[in-house]
């Protein structure tokens, strides 16, 4: 039986390499079933081409295709995503990752700051990143003169060495807000700052009920992932390394990265409405902020501007998510007063008698100050709904032809309710919308996905001042 099995397998095998031969990226997923069902496979598999990212977790594809794509991913490690990264290999991709966005070779960055490495720091390597990297302050040791390079890597030794590594391209990592993790205690001391700064730069997450899990390992994908989350949220690399870089002229591919602000609303009234008051701005504060922008000669854009946006000197947009029956009563007068154009993004299941009704959408839409587009049907958590492709085709898909048939005017744009996503809803939103907007993290970077458009959120408790801060003026 075993036998036959494995010849079954070997002719198989062959076949496919025959195919492939003659074509040879028309076969790649199916060896992967025989790798699962017998032990032998894989190494008779690996022989066959295969799609190293089929290795990583599916929320890592599209940001590890990105990272490869921008070359700071070591050829070598384009495998086993999955698995937990090493002390060297993390330094590896550090400065791969710092060659990236410094925009120069590692020579010229440890030379410009007048540093060099030690060859005999460490008794049990010799490795030029590592030592590169303890130059710049980026690492330290294990003790006793070793660095452990193939020693497991923890998430609070991750935080502690983006914030050194963001901290040489000239961020500001002094006293970075406290990030309140329940379990920031039980961190150690040299790697508190560190997870502060990467939580207040939106650069990683914690592990779920605010925890952080500073003793988890970290994996290739994670940490892939991570520098792939600093190249496109690192708007104080935009600001603070200026100074330090002096041959970012243009071609320095993080100064690249052309940002512009889409504000984020949900609702309005002049009286405090005692719960979720944050969501109600004043009707007064929201014309002053208008006013203000408009003063500043900011573009009101819509989706429908989006691809061509780099033609405007200083787009902005205004969006307002839900659906609130004060976007009619409070906000539609000022849109109108102040010729003003805005965004709401509709839960369709919402819209009702007594509500913002499809009277109120559709006369807003004809004035043609407000676009609507899709906030769902039913404002569900998406990333739990992703496994039940009926259900998530059902919400992304009927709420945006809902809102066509009533406006006559296509559908766009998705937010995500909640701002959460995975890569499965991003899948299927592709299939309906050419945008789709989280909730946060700040400007957005015109280089980044068209599925994961960040915002700034605007509460009640957003001061004047406070509001022109966010926008950088
Ligand atoms: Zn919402």
């Amino acid at each position: 039986m075993k036998n036959k099995t494995i010849s079954f397998v070997l002719a198989f095998v062959l076949t496919l390499t025959l195919i492939q031969a003659v074509t040879p990226t028309a076969v790649s997923a199916p060896e992967t079933s025989i790798t699962d069902v017998t032990g032998i496979g894989i190494s008779i598999a690996a022989a066959v081409k295969r799609d190293p990212l089929d290795s990583a977790s599916s929320w890592a594809r599209d940001s590890i295709s990105s990272a490869i794509k921008k070359g700071f991913v070591p050829v070598d490690m384009q495998q086993d995503y999955s698995s937990v990264i090493t002390r060297q290999e993390f330094c590896r991709l550090t400065i791969k990752w710092l060659e990236y966005a410094a925009g120069k070779k590692i020579g010229a960055i440890l030379s410009e700051r007048g540093l060099s490495r030690t060859p005999n720091a460490f008794t049990d390597t010799s490795d030029n990143d590592i030592l590169a990297a303890y130059a710049l302050g980026i690492t330290d040791g294990t003790g006793n003169n070793k660095f452990t390079p193939n020693g497991e890597f923890s998430r609070e030794q991750a935080a502690a060495m983006i914030m050194n590594t963001c901290r040489v391209l000239g961020a500001d990592v002094k006293n970075p807000p406290n990030s309140g993790f329940a379990d920031l205690n039980t961190a150690a001391d040299w790697a508190r700052d560190g997870i502060n700064f990467v939580r207040a730069n939106g650069i990683m997450q914690g592990t779920g009920d605010n925890f952080f899990s500073p003793k988890e390992t970290f994996t290739k994908e994670q940490s892939i992932v991570t520098f792939d989350n600093i190249t496109q949220a690192a708007e104080w690399i935009a600001e603070a390394a200026t100074p330090e870089l002096p041959g970012a002229n243009g071609t320095h591919p993080i100064l690249n990265h052309k940002t512009v602000p889409i504000l984020m609303y949900h609702t309005s009234s002049e009286s405090n409405p005692g719960s979720l008051s944050e969501l109600y701005v004043r009707p007064s504060a929201f014309r002053a902020q208008m006013e203000y922008l408009i003063e500043k000669n900011y573009s009101f854009c819509t989706f429908d501007d989006f691809e061509n946006i780099s033609q405007y000197q200083k787009p902005i947009f205004i969006t307002f998510d839900d659906g609130y029956l004060a976007n009619y009563t409070e906000i539609y007068p000022i849109l109108k007063d102040l010729d003003v154009r805005i965004t709401i993004f509709l839960v369709v299941s919402l819209v009702k008698q007594g509500a913002l009704n499809w009277d109120h959408v559709v006369e807003m839409s004809d004035s043609g100050l407000v676009k609507f587009e899709s906030h769902t049907m039913t404002h569900p958590s998406l990333p739990s709904i992703s496994g039940n492709a009926k259900r998530l085709n059902t919400e992304l898909e009927d709420s945006k032809r809902i809102i066509e048939e009533h406006t006559g005017v296509e559908v766009v744009a998705l937010a995500y309710p909640n701002g959460e996503f995975n890569s499965a809803v991003i899948t299927e939103a592709r299939k309906h919308y050419k945008y789709a907007l989280r909730k946060d993290l700040g400007k957005h970077y015109l280089s980044g996905s068209n599925y994961e458009i960040r915002r700034i959120r605007i509460n009640r408790s957003t001061s004047l001042q406070e509001f022109k801060s966010l926008l950088g003026s």
